[in-house]
Protein backbone atom coordinates (compact mmCIF):
# COMPACT_ATOMS: atom_id res chain seq x y z
CA UNK A 1 0.00 0.00 0.00
CA UNK A 2 1.42 3.57 -1.12
CA UNK A 3 -0.04 6.77 -0.38
CA UNK A 4 -0.89 8.91 -3.75
CA UNK A 5 1.44 12.20 -2.76
CA UNK A 6 -0.13 13.38 -6.72
CA UNK A 7 -3.65 14.18 -5.14
CA UNK A 8 -3.91 17.06 -3.25
CA UNK A 9 -5.17 16.14 0.35
CA UNK A 10 -7.31 18.67 2.50
CA UNK A 11 -6.37 18.88 5.73
CA UNK A 12 -7.44 20.74 8.82
CA UNK A 13 -5.58 21.83 11.86
CA UNK A 14 -4.58 24.60 14.41
CA UNK A 15 -1.87 26.36 13.51
CA UNK A 16 0.30 29.86 15.04
CA UNK A 17 1.32 31.96 12.33
CA UNK A 18 5.19 32.52 12.82
CA UNK A 19 6.31 34.72 9.90
CA UNK A 20 4.36 36.47 6.96
CA UNK A 21 6.43 37.35 3.87
CA UNK A 22 5.43 39.24 0.84
CA UNK A 23 5.39 36.47 -2.25
CA UNK A 24 4.49 39.11 -4.96
CA UNK A 25 2.62 42.22 -4.78
CA UNK A 26 -1.04 41.01 -3.49
CA UNK A 27 0.64 37.62 -1.89
CA UNK A 28 1.90 36.38 1.01
CA UNK A 29 3.88 33.19 2.09
CA UNK A 30 2.95 32.26 5.61
CA UNK A 31 4.59 29.96 7.89
CA UNK A 32 3.13 28.28 10.22
CA UNK A 33 3.29 26.35 13.48
CA UNK A 34 0.94 22.95 13.87
CA UNK A 35 1.17 20.29 16.83
CA UNK A 36 0.27 17.56 13.97
CA UNK A 37 2.07 18.78 11.15
CA UNK A 38 5.43 21.16 12.25
CA UNK A 39 5.81 23.62 10.36
CA UNK A 40 3.66 24.73 7.59
CA UNK A 41 4.70 26.93 4.65
CA UNK A 42 1.34 28.11 2.97
CA UNK A 43 0.96 30.37 0.18
CA UNK A 44 -1.87 32.77 0.30
CA UNK A 45 -2.74 34.39 -3.07
CA UNK A 46 -4.29 37.09 -2.83
CA UNK A 47 -4.26 38.03 0.01
CA UNK A 48 -3.84 42.37 -0.01
CA UNK A 49 -6.52 42.43 -2.16
CA UNK A 50 -9.11 44.22 -0.36
CA UNK A 51 -11.63 41.66 -1.04
CA UNK A 52 -9.81 39.09 -0.04
CA UNK A 53 -11.53 36.73 1.95
CA UNK A 54 -8.14 36.18 3.95
CA UNK A 55 -8.09 39.59 4.97
CA UNK A 56 -7.61 40.20 9.06
CA UNK A 57 -7.94 36.56 9.10
CA UNK A 58 -4.20 35.86 10.38
CA UNK A 59 -1.38 37.87 11.64
CA UNK A 60 1.54 37.00 13.54
CA UNK A 61 1.23 35.24 16.58
CA UNK A 62 -2.86 34.49 15.60
CA UNK A 63 -3.73 31.14 16.79
CA UNK A 64 -5.93 29.81 13.50
CA UNK A 65 -7.63 26.75 12.35
CA UNK A 66 -6.42 26.15 9.26
CA UNK A 67 -7.38 24.32 6.01
CA UNK A 68 -4.83 24.22 3.57
CA UNK A 69 -3.87 21.48 0.51
CA UNK A 70 -1.40 19.28 0.52
CA UNK A 71 0.49 18.28 -2.41
CA UNK A 72 3.86 16.86 -0.66
CA UNK A 73 4.94 16.47 2.29
CA UNK A 74 7.14 19.19 2.16
CA UNK A 75 7.22 22.63 -0.12
CA UNK A 76 4.53 25.03 -0.48
CA UNK A 77 0.89 24.47 0.19
CA UNK A 78 -2.17 26.62 -0.55
CA UNK A 79 -4.24 27.83 1.74
CA UNK A 80 -8.18 27.12 1.22
CA UNK A 81 -9.71 28.78 4.49
CA UNK A 82 -8.01 30.55 7.91
CA UNK A 83 -10.68 31.19 10.98
CA UNK A 84 -8.51 33.12 13.87
CA UNK A 85 -9.17 31.26 17.15
CA UNK A 86 -7.04 33.71 19.40
CA UNK A 87 -6.01 36.45 17.88
CA UNK A 88 -3.86 37.56 21.03
CA UNK A 89 -4.54 41.38 21.01
CA UNK A 90 -2.83 41.92 24.46
CA UNK A 91 0.45 40.92 22.91
CA UNK A 92 0.09 43.94 20.15
CA UNK A 93 -0.26 46.80 23.22
CA UNK A 94 2.91 46.88 23.98
CA UNK A 95 6.08 46.69 21.64
CA UNK A 96 8.51 44.67 24.50
CA UNK A 97 5.71 41.44 24.33
CA UNK A 98 5.87 42.18 20.49
CA UNK A 99 9.83 41.95 20.51
CA UNK A 100 9.67 38.94 22.80
CA UNK A 101 7.30 36.69 20.48
CA UNK A 102 8.72 37.75 17.38
CA UNK A 103 12.28 36.74 18.84
CA UNK A 104 10.44 33.55 19.93
CA UNK A 105 8.44 32.60 16.42
CA UNK A 106 11.64 33.30 14.79
CA UNK A 107 13.57 30.58 16.64
CA UNK A 108 10.60 28.20 16.18
CA UNK A 109 10.36 28.90 12.53
CA UNK A 110 13.89 27.82 12.23
CA UNK A 111 14.11 24.49 14.59
CA UNK A 112 10.85 23.20 13.53
CA UNK A 113 10.46 20.76 11.05
CA UNK A 114 7.72 20.09 8.06
CA UNK A 115 5.36 16.96 8.06
CA UNK A 116 6.56 16.01 11.39
CA UNK A 117 4.46 15.69 15.17
CA UNK A 118 5.34 18.91 17.02
CA UNK A 119 2.98 18.81 19.78
CA UNK A 120 5.68 19.49 22.48
CA UNK A 121 7.07 22.62 20.38
CA UNK A 122 3.12 24.00 19.90
CA UNK A 123 2.13 23.70 23.06
CA UNK A 124 5.49 25.69 24.52
CA UNK A 125 4.95 28.26 22.15
CA UNK A 126 1.12 28.23 22.76
CA UNK A 127 1.65 28.76 26.57
CA UNK A 128 4.32 31.24 26.10
CA UNK A 129 2.10 33.17 23.89
CA UNK A 130 -0.57 33.17 26.25
CA UNK A 131 1.68 34.01 29.38
CA UNK A 132 3.07 36.93 27.02
CA UNK A 133 -0.54 38.36 27.30
CA UNK A 134 -1.10 38.26 30.56
CA UNK A 135 2.57 39.24 32.04
CA UNK A 136 5.16 41.48 30.41
CA UNK A 137 7.99 39.70 29.44
CA UNK A 138 11.35 38.98 31.43
CA UNK A 139 14.97 38.13 30.90
CA UNK A 140 13.83 34.72 32.85
CA UNK A 141 10.75 34.13 30.41
CA UNK A 142 13.49 34.09 27.28
CA UNK A 143 16.06 32.03 29.29
CA UNK A 144 12.92 29.25 30.21
CA UNK A 145 11.66 29.12 26.77
CA UNK A 146 15.14 28.48 25.41
CA UNK A 147 15.73 26.37 27.70
CA UNK A 148 12.47 24.18 27.40
CA UNK A 149 13.27 24.28 23.24
CA UNK A 150 16.89 23.15 24.17
CA UNK A 151 15.14 19.92 25.99
CA UNK A 152 13.09 19.81 23.07
CA UNK A 153 15.69 18.97 20.95
CA UNK A 154 17.57 16.93 23.19
CA UNK A 155 20.29 18.99 23.96
CA UNK A 156 19.78 20.36 27.13
CA UNK A 157 23.45 21.10 28.40
CA UNK A 158 24.31 19.14 32.09
CA UNK A 159 24.46 22.29 34.59
CA UNK A 160 25.77 19.83 37.31
CA UNK A 161 29.53 21.00 38.67
CA UNK A 162 31.97 18.24 39.99
CA UNK A 163 31.48 17.99 44.02
CA UNK A 164 34.93 17.47 44.34
CA UNK A 165 36.75 20.70 41.98
CA UNK A 166 33.59 23.05 42.04
CA UNK A 167 33.16 23.83 45.68
CA UNK A 168 31.93 27.31 46.96
CA UNK A 169 35.41 27.79 48.24
CA UNK A 170 37.31 26.87 44.90
CA UNK A 171 37.70 29.68 42.68
CA UNK A 172 34.69 30.41 41.03
CA UNK A 173 35.42 29.71 36.98
CA UNK A 174 34.08 26.77 35.36
CA UNK A 175 35.81 25.27 32.35
CA UNK A 176 32.16 24.78 30.25
CA UNK A 177 32.81 22.52 26.91
CA UNK A 178 29.90 23.48 24.74
CA UNK A 179 29.60 20.64 22.28
CA UNK A 180 29.63 17.86 24.73
CA UNK A 181 27.60 20.50 26.99
CA UNK A 182 28.66 19.56 30.07
CA UNK A 183 31.41 20.93 32.73
CA UNK A 184 35.19 19.44 32.45
CA UNK A 185 37.17 18.62 35.64
CA UNK A 186 39.85 16.68 36.52
CA UNK A 187 37.13 14.03 37.13
CA UNK A 188 34.75 14.55 34.17
CA UNK A 189 34.97 12.74 30.84
CA UNK A 190 38.66 13.85 29.61
CA UNK A 191 38.39 16.90 26.70
CA UNK A 192 38.56 16.08 23.14
CA UNK A 193 41.41 17.88 21.16
CA UNK A 194 40.25 20.44 19.99
CA UNK A 195 37.04 20.87 21.99
CA UNK A 196 35.35 24.24 21.93
CA UNK A 197 35.37 25.22 26.02
CA UNK A 198 33.91 28.30 27.52
CA UNK A 199 35.24 29.60 31.10
CA UNK A 200 31.96 30.46 32.89
CA UNK A 201 31.27 31.70 36.06
CA UNK A 202 29.96 28.95 38.70
CA UNK A 203 27.01 31.03 39.53
CA UNK A 204 26.31 31.35 35.79
CA UNK A 205 25.19 27.36 35.72
CA UNK A 206 23.99 27.44 38.74
CA UNK A 207 21.17 29.95 38.07
CA UNK A 208 20.39 28.19 34.76
CA UNK A 209 20.04 24.75 36.42
CA UNK A 210 17.43 26.27 38.60
CA UNK A 211 16.03 28.29 35.71
CA UNK A 212 15.82 24.56 33.91
CA UNK A 213 14.09 23.04 36.90
CA UNK A 214 11.41 26.27 36.48
CA UNK A 215 10.90 25.48 33.83
CA UNK A 216 9.84 21.81 34.36
CA UNK A 217 6.64 23.34 35.80
CA UNK A 218 6.20 25.95 33.59
CA UNK A 219 3.33 24.93 32.34
CA UNK A 220 1.22 24.92 35.42
CA UNK A 221 2.76 28.32 36.14
CA UNK A 222 2.18 30.05 33.39
CA UNK A 223 -1.51 30.83 33.93
CA UNK A 224 -0.97 33.03 36.33
CA UNK A 225 2.21 34.52 36.09
CA UNK A 226 4.22 34.18 32.51
CA UNK A 227 7.30 34.14 34.13
CA UNK A 228 10.11 33.27 36.29
CA UNK A 229 8.86 33.48 39.93
CA UNK A 230 11.85 34.45 41.56
CA UNK A 231 14.12 37.75 39.42
CA UNK A 232 17.81 36.73 38.23
CA UNK A 233 20.39 38.36 40.22
CA UNK A 234 20.89 41.17 37.88
CA UNK A 235 24.98 41.30 37.67
CA UNK A 236 24.51 37.72 35.80
CA UNK A 237 21.75 38.21 33.73
CA UNK A 238 24.47 39.22 30.67
CA UNK A 239 26.36 35.99 31.81
CA UNK A 240 23.11 34.06 31.63
CA UNK A 241 22.50 35.57 28.24
CA UNK A 242 25.59 35.06 26.54
CA UNK A 243 25.97 31.54 27.36
CA UNK A 244 22.89 30.70 26.30
CA UNK A 245 23.56 32.32 23.29
CA UNK A 246 26.49 30.60 22.48
CA UNK A 247 25.29 27.25 22.93
CA UNK A 248 21.91 27.67 21.50
CA UNK A 249 24.04 29.18 17.74
CA UNK A 250 26.45 26.27 18.28
CA UNK A 251 23.70 23.37 18.80
CA UNK A 252 20.58 24.83 17.13
CA UNK A 253 22.50 26.21 14.52
CA UNK A 254 20.25 29.46 14.47
CA UNK A 255 21.75 33.40 13.49
CA UNK A 256 23.11 35.34 16.61
CA UNK A 257 21.21 38.88 15.07
CA UNK A 258 17.30 37.97 15.93
CA UNK A 259 18.39 37.21 19.14
CA UNK A 260 20.68 40.25 19.85
CA UNK A 261 18.30 42.37 18.54
CA UNK A 262 15.57 41.32 21.20
CA UNK A 263 18.11 41.75 24.17
CA UNK A 264 18.86 45.33 23.10
CA UNK A 265 15.33 46.27 22.46
CA UNK A 266 14.31 45.08 25.97
CA UNK A 267 17.29 46.35 27.36
CA UNK A 268 16.81 50.17 26.99
CA UNK A 269 14.38 49.31 30.17
CA UNK A 270 16.69 47.89 32.79
CA UNK A 271 14.20 47.97 35.70
CA UNK A 272 11.76 45.57 33.78
CA UNK A 273 14.31 43.35 32.27
CA UNK A 274 16.57 41.69 34.59
CA UNK A 275 15.41 42.29 37.86
CA UNK A 276 17.54 45.88 38.00
CA UNK A 277 16.08 48.50 39.80
CA UNK A 278 15.25 51.78 38.89
CA UNK A 279 18.25 54.88 39.55
CA UNK A 280 21.04 52.67 39.39
CA UNK A 281 22.09 53.82 35.75
ZN1 LIG B 1 36.11 17.34 39.42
Amino acid sequence: MSLDLTAPQILKTDAIALRIAPFSRTSHVVTWLSAEFGRITTVVKGACRPKSAFLGQYDLFYCCELLFYRHEHDGVHAIREVTPLDTREALRADWRRVVTASYLADLVSRVAQPAQESGDLYELLDETLVALCRAPPTLGTMLQFELSLLQHQGVLPGFALCPTCHTPTAAPWVRFAIGAGQVRCAHSTPSTAGESVLTVHREVLLQLQRLSQETQHYTAKAGDQGCAQEPLAPHLSLGLWRFLGIFIRSHLDTPPGPRRLALELLETDPARFGGATTGDS
